[in-house]
């Protein structure tokens, strides 16, 4: 048996991504709209797949609803997640879209829970693991 630990850097230009990013770094989650037919989308698009218009950058208020989760066990090949772990399907509010997701604790959260995004200050592997859900009200 032999144990081999690697690490790599990464250097990655985000171009046209870049207003995310910039959210991600002052703790706000950006999506993005057509000026044209008012399609949103988040994950951000550039251009609409409707009308092809260039689209434009808002910020989202950080709060969406359990869609699905699950408890893994298994650790992100990225590392920096303890095992186990809960991971949702979330529907973002104020958008036609979602993530899927880290969220704190240790109970699986039902379909319809109210979570609320959170940043660390920790620098991890990626800048999106800075972010986590919380749960911010249960279903009744
Ligand atoms: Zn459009």
């Amino acid at each position: 048996m032999i144990h081999i630990e690697m690490a790599q850097r990464y250097r990655h230009a985000v171009g046209s991504a870049d207003p995310f990013y910039q959210g991600l770094e002052n703790g706000v989650l950006r999506a993005t709209e057509c000026p044209e037919c008012g399609s949103t989308w988040f994950p951000p698009r550039r251009f609409c797949d409707a009308d092809l218009s260039e689209t434009d950058w808002y910020d989202l208020p950080g709060t969406g609803r359990i869609v699905a989760a699950t408890r893994v066990h298994i650790p992100p090949p990225f590392g920096g997640i303890e095992v186990p772990y809960i991971l949702a399907s979330i529907r973002l509010d104020g958008v036609a879209g979602g993530i899927t997701h880290r969220v704190v604790g240790n109970e699986i959260p039902e379909q319809g829970t109210v979570v609320a995004v959170t940043f660390s200050n920790r620098q991890p592997a990626h800048p999106l693991l800075r972010t986590a859900f919380t749960v911010k009200e249960e279903t009744a």
